[in-house]
């Protein structure tokens, strides 16, 4: 998928969703009160992923070692996307990375990391997702929407199926939680409805390779830009 094509789907505003509480009314009066009263909420302590900062560069390509089995792999730099960066597969283990585009540019290098992905069970992928640093930081700031373009990518472990962001962002909590699938393409609809039953459409596996990745000032600062093209006259 296009990258600046991807959307985010809106919560169901009508009343349906208010038919099915997901919560106990006692869980949800403390997260209001938290909210109101400005006091953190305690979130999950969850693993992130393993990444590696030991990067050199050779003529068109750099060589890193995958985070998680040492072994040294290679990236051409012509292969990667200047703002979105690339993927790539580890040869060794199998592990799925997420290359930033900033190597390419040499663009915030110091801040960069090569990430490898980390294995979650599909059922939980939401948890995961809901109490993770990067989102919550994302969301303190105010720009949370960024993560539908950069910032998180989703594998099957093992057929390698890549899922829509959208649809991973979108996975509901709970079972009874309400979807709307309208705003959703044939092929999301597909990966949603799977991976609400728990497993990949595609090879019927649980687990996901599950990257979130920092987003750095380049993405946000090209997005912006993007945005105002948008609303100039
Ligand atoms: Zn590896
Ligand atoms: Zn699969």
């Amino acid at each position: 998928m296009a990258f600046w094509n991807r959307k985010k789907i809106e919560s169901p505003s009508d009343d349906v969703s208010q038919d099915i509480p997901d919560k106990p009314a006692i869980l949800l009066d403390k997260e209001q009160r938290a909210k109101s009263e400005n006091i953190p909420q305690k979130r999950l302590k969850i693993p992130l992923n393993k990444t590696t900062v030991d990067v050199k560069y050779v003529r068109n390509t750099i060589v890193f070692p995958c985070p998680i089995c040492n072994e040294w792999n290679t990236a051409d730099l012509s292969d990667l996307d200047p703002i979105m960066g690339g993927d790539l597969m580890c040869l060794h283990c199998q592990v799925m990375f997420h290359i930033p585009g900033g190597y390419k540019t040499k663009t915030e290098l110091s801040n960069l990391k090569i990430y490898a992905g980390l294995p979650v069970a599909i059922r939980k992928f939401p948890i995961f997702y809901w109490n993770h640093p990067t989102i919550n930081e994302l969301d303190e700031q105010g720009i949370t929407g960024i993560i539908i373009q950069y910032g998180l990518w989703g594998y099957c472990q093992k057929c390698h199926h890549q899922f829509s962001a959208a649809v991973l962002m979108n996975l509901p909590q709970t079972a009874g939680e309400v979807v709307d699938y309208r705003s959703l393409s044939s092929d999301e609809m597909v990966e949603m409805k799977s991976l609400r039953q728990g497993s990949c459409p595609y090879c019927s596996h649980r687990i996901l390779l599950v990257i979130i990745s920092d987003v750095p000032h380049y993405v946000i600062s090209a997005s912006e830009n993007l945005a105002h093209r948008w609303e100039e006259d």
